[in-house]
């Protein structure tokens, strides 16, 4: 059954990894999806043509998340292309690694304005747009309630901004029936991680499933809550993470 027919969708971050998969899964069910890339233009082309031969509308935006103007003509672009929006998935993030003591000031600022500051701005340009069952779902991290890693605490911190944004958020959207919710995946094969990288056998002796994801296993947890089926669903953090904090 294609649940999401008609709806129109904005995925950030959908050139490659976890957004790509979710972007297809969201087209798959019925979806229009536009991404946005920051630089991968080849890569997110390919992911709008994957979406149109599946019968929907595939658009790739260009727009640097770290930048609110790019923020804003992205979200009217996708509006434009899409005849309107009922779905963002907050998705790009980026990681970067380096003590407490040691961090550059411009890995801060750059971990700040990508993963906490732009899916509140991508919210703040889309709510107008939602209506009545209207969904924002955002990607944050396992990592958000423990962090087992040293070295990973800026990132980590930045990821668990998004359970109060999205609870907030729930609250406030929720007299529209709009829902927000949040995913927090574990570790997931993509170029962020791996599944050889130099900690992916660490990470598989520490999960209760003792494997990576696959970015299409997160996607399937977006898909359940664009849908109707997830219409009581809302303010809700839910764990995708092979039992890392179990
Ligand atoms: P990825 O493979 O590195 O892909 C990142 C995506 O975000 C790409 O589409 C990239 O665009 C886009 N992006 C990065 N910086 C951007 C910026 N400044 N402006 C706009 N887009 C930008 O990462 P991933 O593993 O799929 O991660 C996706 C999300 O899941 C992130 O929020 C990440 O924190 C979270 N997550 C990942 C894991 C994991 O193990 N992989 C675990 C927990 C949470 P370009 O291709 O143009 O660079």
């Amino acid at each position: 059954m294609n649940a999401l027919n008609g709806k129109r969708a904005l995925v950030t971050g959908g050139s490659r990894g976890i957004g790509a998969a979710i972007a297809l899964a969201l087209a798959d069910k019925g979806a229009d999806v536009a991404i946005t890339y920051e630089r991968s233009g080849d890569r997110a082309a390919a992911v709008a043509r994957s979406i149109e031969e599946k019968g929907r509308k595939g658009v790739a935006i260009q727009a640097d998340g770290a930048d609110p103007k790019a923020i804003e003509s992205s979200v009217r672009d996708a509006v434009g292309a899409l005849g309107g929006l009922d779905i963002l998935v907050n998705n790009a993030g980026i990681g970067r690694a380096g003590s407490v003591a040691d961090i550059s000031l411009e890995d801060i600022q750059a971990l700040l304005d990508v993963n906490v500051r732009a899916p509140l701005l991508y919210a703040k340009a889309v709510i107008p747009h939602l209506k009545e069952g209207g969904r924002i779902i955002t990607i944050g991290s396992s990592l958000a309630e423990r962090v087992p890693f040293p070295g990973m605490t800026a990132y980590a911190m930045t990821k668990s901004a998004l359970l109060a944004f999205t609870r907030g958020l729930s609250r406030e959207l929720g007299p529209r029936n709009i829902t927000a919710n949040l995913v927090l995946p574990g570790a997931i094969d993509t170029e962020m991680n791996p599944a050889d990288g130099p900690m992916a056998d660490v990470v598989r002796s520490m999960v209760a499933l003792g494997r990576y994801g696959q970015p299409e296993e997160i996607a399937a947890a977006v898909v359940f809550l664009a849908s109707p089926a997830a219409s009581l669903v809302t303010g809700a953090i839910i764990s995708v993470d092979a039992g890392a904090n179990a």
